[in-house]
């Protein structure tokens, strides 16, 4: 049966799901709306590079679980995904987030749930055979694996290792390595 959402035949069909605390911007070890330390390491708009020249897709996929419990706003959010866009311009796709958080409902968006990785692959057409997510927790890992996506964690303040990782990376520019050699 042919999809429902046609993509363009140019377009690939593999995508590299980010998780943003901590792959895109530094980790915390707190909720980060505050632009001023929302602080993106070095390597990050390379590796973006390359993948981006590799024909993957690359789609943000992030609880701000904090906008539901009223510590933040979107536009503090906004503010820091400009930032990001400033930093890598043009070569994220898409960002998903969730406001929701569990004191208040239960959504399907939220990672350990994978409704934003799946909105991600019928956006694009790709396959999550062809994809990877890079993640520093064990809900992103989950999310991945959920839709047979390779998890690779990025060890910061949470896991160090996980069952579930198909590879573990110093970070998003060795993740970008290694996904780079997969092909
Ligand atoms: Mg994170």
């Amino acid at each position: 049966m042919e999809s429902v959402y046609p993509v363009p035949a140019h377009y690939g069909d593999k995508a590299v799901f980010l998780d943003r605390d901590g792959v895109l911007n530094q980790e915390i070890g707190d909720y980060v709306y505050d632009p001023a330390l929302f602080v993106i390491p070095p390597g990050v708009p390379g590796a973006l590079r390359a993948l981006k020249a590799a024909g993957y897709r690359l789609i943000v996929v992030t609880n701000q679980g904090g906008i539901d419990k009223g510590l933040f706003t979107r536009a503090q959010m906004d503010a820091c995904h400009a930032k990001l866009e400033a930093a890598a311009p043009g070569l994220l796709d898409y960002i998903y987030y969730s406001p929701h958080h569990k004191i208040k409902t239960r959504s399907q968006l939220s990672k350990p749930n994978w409704l934003m990785l799946e909105r991600g692959l019928h956006r694009y057409g790709c396959r999550p055979e062809h994809s990877f997510l890079v993640g520093d927790a064990a809900r992103d890992l989950e999310a991945a694996a959920a839709l047979g996506i390779r998890p690779i964690l990025v060890p910061t303040l949470k896991e160090t290792e996980h069952p579930l990782a198909a590879h573990v990376a110093a970070d998003l520019a060795a993740a970008a390595d290694w996904i780079l050699q997969q092909a």
